[in-house]
């Protein structure tokens, strides 16, 4: 079990567990550079699990992955997700089976994507409610240890950061 773990539930929720590379916060420790730029925007990247790529690279593609470094590239007007800094063939968009978040601004797009939580899902519950429960849902199953989101979150990384940030925008655009 991760240590984060033993923290409590409103910790976790606050997205403030990811101390001392524990728990959520993946961290390759390969020998290749923390970061790495992506060859079309330019973004400086961080690292990205293997296993991610093999678990949200569409079937076909799998085949493909080359055995270096892959970085994930957060750019929203780029279409590169994956790439290496070594000279191989990166991925895009059309080659992950599911919708990356900073990517896409739809709301059937996951923001959560091992419990379900997409754009509209909160956006209906803020709607509803005038507040969100997806932190705290969310906290509760990383305590609960269910959370997978080393391979089902394409940034291969918790999810609960971009969670508090979203429900944010939402809010603010509900009470202004
Ligand atoms: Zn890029």
């Amino acid at each position: 079990m991760n240590s984060c773990c033993a923290l409590p539930v409103e910790v976790i929720a606050a997205d403030q567990h990811k101390i001392n590379d524990d728990c959520c916060l993946v961290t390759e420790k390969t020998s290749a550079p923390a970061r790495a730029e992506c060859p079309i925007s330019k973004t400086s990247s961080r690292k990205v699990q293997r296993k991610t790529l093999e678990h949200l690279l569409k079937p076909e593609k799998i085949a493909a992955i080359q055995n270096v470094q892959y970085y994930y590239c957060t750019a929203p007007d780029c279409n590169v997700v994956y790439f290496s800094n070594e000279n191989v063939p990166h991925f895009t968009v059309e080659d992950v089976s599911v919708k990356v978040l900073s990517k896409d601004n739809g709301d059937d797009v996951n923001v959560c994507y091992c419990f379900n939580w997409t754009r509209g899902r909160i956006k209906e519950e803020i709607a509803q409610t005038g507040k969100s429960s997806a932190s705290l849902q969310i906290a509760r199953e990383v305590k609960a240890g269910t959370c997978s989101c080393d391979i089902k979150n394409p940034k291969g990384e918790c999810c609960l950061g971009d969670v508090n940030s979203f429900v944010k925008t939402v809010s603010l655009k509900e009470n202004g």
